[in-house]
């Protein structure tokens, strides 16, 4: 028998958002891989978190709150991951609501600009908005079922990606009002996937803006890219959190648990949250 090592997956989707797996299927798997901590991160949403928590505690997997913002600076997406908040706080709850809101005037837009190009999806189509994030990647399942693209990456290069003529991207709710949502509701807010922010200027700002840490261990993330965010991070004394940003099916090459951070940094976030949940 190999000793235990403790490993915990900061970064993941649900079916709440766009990821493949129920709640439950994401822990099930979890358990699967050795994992020993799991933070379910959504898009705007901490709903798969209604079933986790009681299936979490029933199997014994320690499981973080948590969830990923959708925000942008100088028109460059830029994804905030929130930990360790109480999951009953107001400011959080209702910075989900905005995000709903701000989804579905978005969704409409791009629908609107398949339709100029001649492909007519209804936005029933896309699904229940009170169940789940509806986003980009929902739409471009539909696209392959039309037959319009054979994979999500087309329906993204060729309809959906920025700068391509279906996008929209909607109302933009800022980093600032972002982070402190996640503070008032007693999280930590830190900067998902520093590596995909393609701008130089655009990162150097990031780190003026209160973040309380960034993410230095990611999927696929090169070993010498990996090393300079934890440079960064250690000046700075950020945390350094981690993950797969597994989504199941719809990104098949995130393995959950490729990405994950050690019991020392689970735990520090782990007391922060239970600490939050019993004032809240
Ligand atoms: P949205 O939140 O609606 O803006 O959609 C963004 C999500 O779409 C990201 O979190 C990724 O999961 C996915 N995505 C973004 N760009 C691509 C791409 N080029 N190919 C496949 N999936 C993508
Ligand atoms: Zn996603
Ligand atoms: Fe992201
Ligand atoms: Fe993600």
């Amino acid at each position: 028998m190999f000793p235990t090592i403790f490993r915990a997956d900061l970064h993941c989707h649900s079916n709440c958002s766009d990821g493949s797996d129920s709640p439950q299927e994401l822990i099930d798997i979890a358990l699967k891989e050795g994992l020993c901590g799991l933070s379910i991160t959504d898009h705007d949403t901490i709903r798969a978190y209604e079933t986790a928590v009681p299936y979490a505690a029933e199997k014994g997997l320690l499981l973080l709150s948590g969830v990923e913002f959708s925000s942008s600076h100088a028109e460059e997406p830029i994804h905030i991951l929130g930990y360790a908040f109480s999951l009953q706080a107001e400011p959080l709850q209702a910075l989900c609501r905005k995000h709903r809101m701000r989804r579905r005037e978005r969704n409409l837009e791009i629908l609107a600009n398949l339709k100029r190009m001649g492909i007519t999806i209804e936005e029933e189509e896309l699904g229940s908005s009170d169940t789940h994030t509806v986003g980009r990647p929902h739409i471009a399942l539909l696209l392959i079922e039309r037959g319009e693209v054979s994979t999500v990456q087309e329906a993204f290069a060729r309809y959906l990606g920025e700068e391509k003529p279906a996008y929209a991207s909607g109302e933009i709710i800022s980093i600032d009002e972002t982070i402190k949502a996640i503070h008032q509701s007693g999280g930590k807010a830190i900067l998902a996937h520093p590596q995909l922010i393609k701008r130089k200027r655009v990162f150097r700002k990031m780190l003026e803006m209160p973040f309380d840490g960034l993410e230095g261990y990611y999927a696929h993330l090169a070993l010498d890219q990996e090393e300079r965010y934890l440079d960064i991070a250690k000046e700075r004394g950020f945390l350094i959190t981690g993950g797969s940003d597994y989504h199941g099916a719809v990104k098949p090459n995130n393995r959950l648990g490729s990405s994950w951070v050690d019991q020392e940094t689970f735990t520090t976030l782990y007391n922060h949250y239970v600490a939050k949940e019993k004032t809240t």
